[in-house]
């Protein structure tokens, strides 16, 4: 928000948002020491803090109605006063009894007996106040009692700030009081409100119908009504998210025209000739749909910056190869990168296995490689005989120059932080961007953290795949859970166990891992041929272990959740997941992936005590839908955009006023707005854009973390 200038050429008074608030009514210097905890030193900040909830305190309730639990607001009259002392814990209790015209009722405080002297004045003159509490079973006579009383001399005064109207609840601090806030925040408001700049452009705020700022800020305060707090409310989230999103459409207009990008051409027949020799099915149309998108992106002269989402199993590795395919074609490199040796390893494999024939040179360059090999292939990629180069981290860290670089894959990217993104950007020209991920990001999310991406989605599975069956089982029934694992065995397939998620540390971890292997071996599959895969192993011991599973010289695989992002092994068909509550849904649906790989029906067994609604809810969810986005969803609903995210790493916004869960829709049109705008100011330099780019300015910094290549 910019501030307005003060000017007062005669140097009277000189106030702009920017004020410190202990000038404010009853704030004072020890009051901001209060509200710097809340984060709260100026005028500005201040109106910016919003209350917690609301109460509605138009309607007085009649004491004889009121139940025990409630809250309410009554109007009564003070007709005694008393303090005592409770016997057990030498606490001093203060009651109060008020009635009105249907009965009495006690106010209860406890350790406050300085509020002795006010209700007994009030006592004596019978005066009438309006109280606020939490009504509870009484002691004596079924008299009812209320806790927790906010209370004020009744009045007829229209200007009452806690009673006779929607009150806010504000976050507070201790020594913090709400009526104390409140006092401020009205005083804030009638001395400043009138400052707060309109930085939307009229045009929007007229399709939009948003209330003015200064009817925003007051009604988000003090609400004339419940439609006004809610016009308010949805005007100040309107702002705060059309305000990301154009910061968005900066950073993507500033991205397309900084990176002008290789423009390929592609014959779409061509394309769908060799993929069609190259792969051994053909493509779904979501992956073909996918493709195409790719190639518009490829052949249009900016460089490609694009988030490919499918399911785990949707096939995601086709699209890379078509858009690598695409580079070759007109005489680039490409680089895929995997989080993994593993995976880059499996990658490799698939892809040579595939491109042999055709004379397409594949490399893989990953850490473990004997030196004189990787010197081997660094030099092949340097020179150009390498067409798709195929590693981990590895690729951009460790000095790798290529010939022409034109296309850049990322493998699983919510494994890879921004800076290794962005390192490897600076290995080519403006190679073109794919960055792919299993993990399904519910759109609202996507808008907010990948905004300035374009993003494609694999919505459908290969024909033919057949649905993991999921179900959920109590721990008591683990015998016989393992003993059904067991005939699997016998017919020759394999079985992963997941073991319990352990919060301490990775150590700990692969303690419980090496626990269960143990008992396993020992009891249930004493049999059979067991192997443990944890984090704390060596990466050549991982490598070997997985390798072993993949090659049956193991049955069962006993792992912790380094197998989220695994290789494919089709004949295991079994997951059993311990203490599966323990684990996000997301996660969990991560884990089963690693099944129904093959052609044979595969089983994830949740064994799981939930204790709470929420975690039987999360195992239902699981047992109900097979579907990746539904699941982030629901996720999302049940944990909230942080813990979905893990905040701190993603760069996701805290924001103020607006909810990404409740706020769909709002977020929706902001973006399209936003864009809009973008599309025809897209350095802000119309008049009517000035307010709105000092304000993108000022919160650039808060912006900043998000940042996406
Ligand atoms: P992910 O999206 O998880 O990376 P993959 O690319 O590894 O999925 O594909 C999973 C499996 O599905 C692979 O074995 C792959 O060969 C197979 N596959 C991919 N696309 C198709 C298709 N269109 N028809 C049949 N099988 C396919
Ligand atoms: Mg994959």
């Amino acid at each position: 928000m910019s501030f307005s200038p003060s000017t007062d050429e005669r140097g009277a008074m000189r106030r702009d948002l920017s004020d410190e608030v202990q000038y404010l009514k009853g704030i004072g210097p020890q009051g901001a020491t209060l509200l710097a905890k809340l984060g709260i030193s100026t005028v500005w900040d201040l109106l910016r803090h919003m209350p917690r909830r609301y109460e509605d305190r138009t309607k007085f309730r009649l004491i004889a109605e009121l139940q025990p639990g409630e809250f309410a607001t009554i109007r009564a009259k003070v007709i005694g006063v008393e303090n005592s002392q409770s016997r057990q814990r030498r606490m001093n209790i203060t009651k109060v009894t008020m009635s009105d015209d249907t009965g009495s009722i006690h106010l209860v405080f406890f350790q406050q007996p300085y509020l002795l002297r006010q209700f007994q004045k009030w006592s004596t003159l019978r005066t009438e106040l309006i109280v606020y509490g939490l009504v509870k079973e009484g002691f004596n006579w079924g008299v009812l009692e209320m806790e927790r009383a906010e209370w004020e001399e009744a009045s007829d005064n229209p200007d009452s700030l806690s009673s006779n109207r929607i009150v806010p609840i504000y976050p507070l601090t201790e020594g913090l009081t709400q009526k104390r806030l409140r006092v401020a925040v009205d005083c804030a408001l009638k001395k400043y409100v009138g400052m707060i700049q309109e930085i939307l452009p009229a045009e929007v705020v007229r399709q939009k119908r948003l209330l003015n700022p200064a009817d925003a800020y007051g009604n988000i305060h003090f609400p004339e009504n419940e439609g006004m707090r809610c016009a308010a409310r949805e005007r100040l989230v309107f702002e705060e998210f059309f305000l990301l999103q154009l910061s968005l459409a900066r950073k993507r207009l500033k991205y397309t025209s900084d990176h002008p990008g290789i423009r390929f051409s592609i014959s779409e027949s061509k394309l769908m000739e060799d993929l069609k020799r190259i792969a051994p099915f053909d493509l779904t149309n979501a992956q073909l749909r996918a493709v195409r998108e790719i190639a518009a992106d490829v052949t249009g002269g900016t460089a490609m910056n694009r988030l490919l989402q499918g399911d785990v199993g949707s096939g995601k590795t086709m699209v890379a190869l078509a858009a690598m395919l695409m580079a070759m074609e007109n005489g680039y490199q490409s680089a895929i990168m995997a989080p993994t040796e593993i995976l880059a390893q499996q990658h490799a494999i698939v892809f040579q296995r595939m491109l042999d024939s055709c004379g397409i040179t594949v490399d893989l360059t990953i850490g473990s490689l004997p030196a004189k090999l990787k010197e081997d292939v660094r030099n092949r990629i340097r020179g150009g005989v390498t067409n798709i180069a195929v590693g981990t981290h590895a690729l951009i860290q460790e000095g790798i120059q290529f010939h022409k670089l034109g296309m850049v894959v990322i493998d699983e990217q919510h494994r890879f932080g921004v800076l290794q993104r962005q390192a490897l950007h600076q290995k080519g020209e403006s190679p073109h961007i794919l960055v792919m991920t299993a993990t399904p990001i519910p759109r609202t999310l996507t808008m907010t953290l990948y905004g300035d991406l374009d993003v494609s989605v694999i919505s459908e599975l290969p024909p033919g795949r057949k649905p993991i069956k999921t179900h959920w089982k109590r721990k008591i029934q683990a015998e016989s859970v393992y003993k059904s694992a067991s005939q699997f065995i016998e017919h020759g397939r394999q079985v992963y166990v997941v073991c319990p998620l352990v919060e301490d540390s990775e150590k700990m971890q692969a303690q419980a891992a090496t626990r269960l292997e143990e008992e396993l071996k020992a009891t249930m599959f004493s049999r059979y041929r067991v192997g443990l895969l944890h984090g704390q192993m060596r990466s050549d011991d991982k490598d070997s272990v997985m390798r072993d599973f993949k090659d049956r010289r193991l049955d069962v695989l006993v792992a912790t959740t380094v197998i989220e992002v695994g290789i494919d092994v089709p004949n295991a068909t079994v997951m059993i997941i311990v203490d599966a509550d323990r684990f996000g849904l997301s996660q969990l649906h991560q884990l089963r992936g690693r099944v129904g790989r093959g052609t044979h029906s595969s089983y994830c067994i949740l064994l799981a005590d939930p204790k709470t609604d929420d975690g039987v809810a999360r195992m239902k969810v699981m047992t109900e839908t097979n579907d990746g986005f539904r699941i982030a969803e629901e996720d999302l609903n049940l944990r909230g955009p942080g813990e979905f995210f893990g905040t701190k790493q993603s760069g996701m916004p805290e924001f103020r006023f607006g909810n990404l869960l409740t706020d769909k829709e709002i977020m929706e049109e902001a973006k399209r707005m936003a864009f809009d705008l973008i599309h025809t100011d897209p350095n802000l330099e119309l008049v009517e854009h000035a307010g709105l780019k000092s304000e993108i300015k000022r919160n650039s910094q808060a912006f900043e973390l998000m940042h996406v290549s």
